[in-house]
């Protein structure tokens, strides 16, 4: 349960994003609230797709 973009430990956030990867569907993409705030690129550990 970590941000994918600032590795952040996500169990004590309240206000996350979870999905799937928009390219292979696979991996499951985890953002906190302030790198989806701030559009900070992701990258999918499983296809290497690069994502805002
Ligand atoms: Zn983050
Ligand atoms: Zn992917």
């Amino acid at each position: 349960m970590k941000c994918i973009s600032c590795h952040k430990n996500l169990l004590s956030e309240d206000d996350f994003t979870k999905f799937s990867c928009p390219s292979c569907g696979g991996e499951e993409i985890l953002r906190c609230a302030n790198c989806r705030v701030k559009g900070v690129l992701y990258q999918c550990t499983k296809c290497d797709f690069e994502g805002p």
